[in-house]
């Protein structure tokens, strides 16, 4: 459900300030305020979807697509060959903070597994 005070859709709306890298009619790409990695990127759908457990069939192209801009990005930022990982954090035990589905791209370090 779209809420009154959805941060990324502020930021979607550019109420909100981000520092956006990326955009597509469908989405878009800015950097993690806090990054957990050197290169901390945070992909989202400009509409708003609460959690992964609100997906549905007619969003299936726009998860697709949010993996095909994570590889450019991949690219981009130059962790596309020493390696990265892409995150969905869904709900309290996962440690969802703020409910509008992003995907976290994160790089340019070791990064340990499992996570915890
Ligand atoms: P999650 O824990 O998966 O919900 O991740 C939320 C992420 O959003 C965290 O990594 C935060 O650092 C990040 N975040 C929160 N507020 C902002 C903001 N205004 N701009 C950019 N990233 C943010
Ligand atoms: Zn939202």
């Amino acid at each position: 459900m779209k809420t009154e005070h959805c941060l990324f859709c502020d930021i979607v709306a550019r109420t909100q300030p981000a520092q956006i890298v990326h955009e597509t009619d469908q989405m878009i790409a800015f950097k993690d305020i806090r990054p957990k990695a050197p290169v901390h990127l945070l992909i989202i759908p400009k509409i708003h979807i609460a959690t992964l457990n609100d997906i549905l069939p007619e969003h299936q192209s726009l998860i697709g697509e949010m993996f095909l801009v994570t590889k450019i990005l991949a690219k981009q930022f130059g962790i596309s060959e020493t390696g990265y990982r892409t995150v969905f954090n869904c709900n309290r035990d996962a440690g969802q903070e703020v409910y509008h589905i992003h995907l976290h791209l994160l790089g340019g370090r070791q990064l340990f597994w499992p996570p915890g």
